[in-house]
């Protein structure tokens, strides 16, 4: 039986990846060994359950006991706080789906990585901010990262045995988000409510908001040119309202290959699953009649700055993927806890790329974890309200 985690089991991503498991026949068909979460104790316990998971985590010390009260005889132990998220990665695990919101998904996800099993990759910001260690990392263990985003996910099936050096290009669609049709003028006052909802994706708050200003689709380039080693300038990115294109790959030939689908998470995660093979997977199947028409439109950079930060980030090299990543993370909780507004957010990552480009080391590759966390928490300070 194939022994799987799930880091951020309670999250978006990580409640669907559960769900796949429970509908393949729960522990019958798979062996749990950890199941992580934050703060909904009830929602980890109930799935812990479940699934008769070996272990539970909350992120979160002071819930231990809430979390122990919670699975009392189920004979799933409980564990809290960002050790023991350390040590449930150590477990070795065949599958794991790394679904943390957040640079704190890179610690488990490269402790993970070096266990030698299969990383279902969610957790974007980890390829964001440390690219050059997860790929090594997988060498090291013979670990393989299989996509979970569904542009990428979209890439890697459309990509399937091609050869990469026939590739002209590869487009990413982005649905736009909850501003795409917003009059310019109003965006400065858009309210965290207004920011959080999508038109097409049921997703966690914080990747809804980044799809808002595109600071989702500006990491989601970066995570392509990571994941497929592409060279930035053939990564496009295109709007695409419907959702229903997740990627395409363009050949030298002029052929094009495109990956669709109904915007349903459990399809990547089902499909990060089972691969090399397919199964079924509880996804609505494709109406293109029903949707009568699918419509594209170019990004414009002075709605969503992100997309040429992105660029920028791309020809820096070095840590200003981590830099980018954690002065996101900053601007989003100040935008969030109501300190800056919703356009002030592309500035500040702007401004604190700029102020730490000048300090020495910012051009090399990361060397290790510790200088990953380095300029995290400089990129943090810096960006802060
Ligand atoms: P979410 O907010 O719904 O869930 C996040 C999960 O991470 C929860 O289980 C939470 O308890 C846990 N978590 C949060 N902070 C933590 C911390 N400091 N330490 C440990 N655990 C912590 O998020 P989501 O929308 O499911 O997104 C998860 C990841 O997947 C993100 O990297 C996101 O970019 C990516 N992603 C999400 C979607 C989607 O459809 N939601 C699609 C593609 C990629
Ligand atoms: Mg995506």
């Amino acid at each position: 039986m194939r022994r799987i985690s799930i880091f951020g089991a309670t999250g978006s991503v990580g409640a669907n990846g559960v769900d796949l498991i429970r509908r393949a026949g729960g522990p019958a068909a798979y062996q749990t060994v950890a199941l992580t979460g934050g703060r909904n104790i009830a929602r980890l316990a109930q799935m812990a359950r479940e699934l008769q998971a070996e272990v539970a985590v909350t992120a979160h010390p002071e819930l231990l006991d809430d979390l122990r009260d919670a699975l009392a005889g189920s004979g799933v132990e409980a564990a809290a706080g960002p050790q023991a998220l350390v040590e449930a990665a150590q477990r070795p695990a065949d599958w794991v789906l790394s679904a943390i919101v957040g640079a704190a998904g890179l610690v488990p996800g490269l402790t993970a990585l070096a266990q030698g099993g299969i990383l279902a990759l969610a957790n974007k910001e980890s390829l964001v901010c440390a690219g050059p260690l997860l790929r090594r990392a997988a060498k090291a263990s013979g670990a393989r990262i299989l996509p979970v985003d569904s542009e990428h996910s979209a890439i890697f099936q459309a990509l399937g045995q091609e050869n990469l050096e026939s590739v002209q290009d590869v487009t990413i669609t982005a649905s736009g988000g909850a501003f795409r049709d917003w009059p310019l003028e109003r965006l400065a006052a858009a309210t965290v409510a207004e920011a959080s909802t999508h038109p097409n994706w049921a997703m966690g708050q914080r990747i809804t908001i980044d799809s808002a200003s595109m600071f989702n689709k500006a990491m989601e380039v970066i995570e392509a040119r990571e994941f497929f080693s592409l060279r930035p300038d053939r990564i496009r990115v295109l709007v695409h309202p419907e959702s229903i294109i997740h990627a395409m790959v363009s050949h030298v030939d002029g052929g094009t290959i495109a990956h669709l689908g109904a915007p349903d998470m459990r399809h990547a995660i089902g499909y990060a699953l089972n691969w090399p093979r397919r199964a079924p997977l509880p996804v609505a199947p494709l109406d293109l009649a029903a949707l009568g028409s699918l419509t594209f439109r170019a990004p414009d950079e002075n709605r969503w700055p992100a997309l040429r930060l992105a660029r920028e980030v791309m020809a820096a090299g070095g840590m200003a993927g981590a830099v980018f990543n954690a002065a996101k993370e900053q601007a989003l909780d100040d935008f969030i806890g109501g300190r800056i507004g919703f356009t002030a957010m592309a500035p500040r990552v702007e401004m604190t790329l700029q102020a730490l480009s000048g300090r020495a080391g910012f051009g090399d590759d990361p060397a290790d974890l510790d200088t990953v966390l380095h300029w995290d928490r400089a990129a943090r300070k810096e960006a802060a309200a």
